[in-house]
């Protein structure tokens, strides 16, 4: 099964990804990820999309499909994968159908993160991420503390900030979000495959919640 996640920034789609990836044993592929990675390592991708990312802005499609394309050719994802930001256009949504039909053609379902946008605001100016790859928890200062301050729970790295999770980026990318996320919803809705969550970001147990509604709908909806 392909999982896809959507959800404003700051929706918490990325924790909900890495905990449905250990629970259905399916490859978390988080586009965001694997373009940070690239910045880091100073590859070409990492280059051009640093240009867009810094600014908020989409990573242009042609660079974006090619890469979740060559990413859903592997080995290891024939039985599926979480997709994380990915499709965040309709073109992406549509050339990644024809891709599944294609090359794979197993049972996709969509998950919204419906939540308002101060909540999100305030969501993102204060997450910090595992700054060791392999992990990548997420946490954050107000919502989700870590044990001790500035530490993985997990695996003892340091927490380090995004680059564009300041207030005024993430401002740029709920814009962009908000230009783009209507259609693919629908686009969603019309195939049958969207269940939308409406999850209480103050509650501490907001990721349970989230999990085991997700669960309880694919327990229904899943037939391989
Ligand atoms: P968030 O959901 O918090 O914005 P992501 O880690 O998913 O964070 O993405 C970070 C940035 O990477 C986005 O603001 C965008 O510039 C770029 N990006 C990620 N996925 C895509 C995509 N599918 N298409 C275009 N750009 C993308
Ligand atoms: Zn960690």
């Amino acid at each position: 099964m392909y999982i896809i996640m959507l959800g404003a920034p700051g929706s918490g789609k990325g924790t909900l990804a890495k905990e449905l990836s250990k629970e259905y044993n399916l490859v978390h592929i988080s586009t965001g990820d694997i373009f940070r990675e690239n910045i880091k390592n100073e590859t070409e991708l990492g280059k051009k999309a640093n240009e867009y990312i810094s600014k908020g802005q989409l990573v242009p499609d042609d660079l974006t499909i090619d890469l979740v394309k060559n990413r859903l050719s592997q080995e290891d994802v024939k039985n599926g994968a979480i997709l994380d930001g990915f499709p965040r256009t309709t073109h992406q949504a549509e050339e990644l159908e024809k891709f599944i039909k294609n090359n794979n053609p197993i049972q996709t379902v969509a998950v919204l993160l419906d939540i308002p946008d101060e909540d999100l605001v305030k969501r993102v100016v204060n997450r910090v991420i595992c700054s060791n790859k392999e992990c990548g928890a997420i946490y954050n200062t107000e919502f989700r503390k870590p044990k001790q301050e500035g530490i993985c729970d997990i695996c003892g790295s340091k927490l380090i900030k995004r680059a564009d999770d300041n207030e005024e980026t993430v401002r740029d990318r709920l814009k962009v979000y908000h230009d783009n996320s209507k259609e693919i919803i629908e686009y969603y809705d019309n195939e049958n495959v969207l269940f939308t969550l409406h999850p209480n970001i103050y509650s501490e147990t907001v990721l349970e919640d989230n999990l085991s509604k997700v669960k309880g709908h694919l327990k229904e909806k899943v037939t391989k």
